[in-house]
């Protein structure tokens, strides 16, 4: 058959150089990534993922009628369910798990990014579905999502109502593709122009970011190509009782599942190529952002000790740490060996201190790292030049630059103590030997004469 699209390209599905290619013009199913067979929708969905979430590989993340396995075969933390008529909710039928995303059985703030493709037109009660992973999601969570929205429909139009358990069509029956059942969904909604709107009013007021993109070298041409992002604002945690410790209450305005991307990706940053993790060293948490007090669930295996050099206060029953923490107090020098820490995950907090603060508690986080201590931390996107040389006065280097996030424009930055070069340390401690050496040589010299 004939092509009408056909161009060279990298997909963010199969993350490859390949060809891009439709030979129908209803390039929203047509339009394949030849390496993978993925459709535009699902490269923008990964695509938003990469950019808006960096980190989502690692992050929990729950899929609601997957049609691929995509999402599946590269996150760690992934789980996915199907609606499945008679199975119980919450239970698995042939290693399936059935849920109804208009009721889920998952707890409150358990899932850092639910995704759901082409659904939200096949719902009755599409207001209690938003509702309902509102709930799940993590304060600062996302529900990403397509949909077909319309654009030539000024109002959304329901097709069919559910009355006393009997589907009513208001408009002829429409079907599309399902992966389970008899592998046909009904069309409920058509949504029309005033479907963000819409969403934003049944999540409380929560942010709806419609992100359209048109990119042939990635595949992302189509018809309702649009990928919408909701996130569950941040605040008090709904399970949290006021005046009782252990709260984790983001104090930070950026959101808490960023910080848990940060604290996975730095743990990550631990394991040495060829070597098993390390758990030998202390991570280190400096500052009291989101990352760090991530960080602590996360290691449950490791010494976590805080600092807090932004902390003027005396009390440090500051905050909302969670307990198994050392702290120790933010002087000069720290109470801690050198060599001690095999991770300093600093989040944004280091750029917050005066410049003359940076340059002492660089020294000190160096001499906590020892050599081929990890430090993780957050900078502004343009600075790499500046934290190059500033880093780099104290023995460490910049190994990996990570582009900045969306939302806080900030870049994810992991530095590493450079191993003293054994042979030049040689070379130093030569002489000493000699003139030791010699010494000691004259000392018996001396006693032999002597007796
Ligand atoms: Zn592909």
């Amino acid at each position: 058959m004939e092509a009408i699209v056909e161009n060279p390209g990298y997909c963010p599905c199969c993350r490859s150089a390949t060809t891009f290619r439709a030979e129908d013009p209803w390039l929203r199913d047509a339009y394949v990534c030849l390496g993978c067979g993925s459709i535009p929708r699902q490269r923008h969905l990964q695509a938003v993922l990469d950019q808006f979430f960096p980190a989502w590989e690692h992050l929990v993340l729950h899929e609601s009628s997957p049609s691929n396995d995509f999402l599946a075969n590269r996150c760690m933390h992934y789980s996915s369910s199907q609606y499945l008529p008679g199975v119980a909710l919450g239970s698995h039928h042939h290693g399936v798990r059935c849920e109804s995303i208009e009721e889920l059985t998952f707890a409150d703030e358990s899932i850092d990014i639910f995704v759901s493709q082409d659904v939200l037109e096949h719902v009755f009660h599409p207001e209690r579905a938003i509702r309902e992973i509102a709930r799940v999601l993590r304060p600062g969570g996302a529900h990403v999502f397509t949909v077909p929205v319309h654009p030539g429909l000024a109002s959304t139009v329901r097709r069919a109502v559910l009355r006393d358990g009997e589907i009513e069509h208001l408009h002829p029956e429409e079907y599309h593709g399902s992966p389970v059942g008899d592998h046909r969904a009904l069309v409920t909604f058509d949504y029309g122009r005033d479907f963000p709107a819409q969403v934003s009013a049944w999540a409380d007021g929560a942010s709806v970011e419609v992100i359209h993109t048109l990119d042939r070298s990635r595949g992302l041409e189509a018809e309702h190509l649009e990928v919408y992002v909701v996130r569950k604002p941040l605040g008090r945690s709904t399970s949290a009782t006021p005046g009782q410790g252990g709260i984790w209450r983001p104090s930070d305005p950026r959101s808490v599942v960023e910080g848990r991307s940060t604290a996975r990706v730095s743990l990550e940053r631990l394991q040495t190529p060829g070597k098993s993790r390390r758990d030998e060293g202390a991570i280190v948490g400096f500052g009291d952002g989101p990352s760090v007090r991530a960080i602590c669930e996360s290691a449950p295996r490791h010494r976590v000790v805080h600092i807090d050099p932004t902390h003027t206060g005396t009390a440090t029953a500051d905050s909302a740490l969670p307990p198994g923490i050392t702290r120790v107090p933010a002087v000069l020098p720290t109470p801690l060996g050198a060599g001690t820490a095999s991770l300093v995950v600093s989040g944004d907090a280091f750029q917050h201190l005066t410049s003359a603060d940076q340059e002492k508690w660089a020294a000190e986080i160096a001499r906590l790292l020892g050599s081929d201590g990890v430090l993780t931390l957050e900078a502004a996107g343009d600075s790499r030049p500046a934290v190059e040389a500033a880093w780099g006065r104290v023995g460490l280097s910049v190994v990996e630059w990570v582009p900045p996030h969306v939302l806080s424009r900030q870049a994810f930055v992991v530095l590493r103590a450079r191993r003293p070069r054994l042979r030049s340390a040689l070379e130093a401690g030569v002489p000493r030997a000699r003139r030791l050496a010699g010494r000691a040589k004259a000392a018996v010299a001396q006693r032999i004469r002597g007796a």
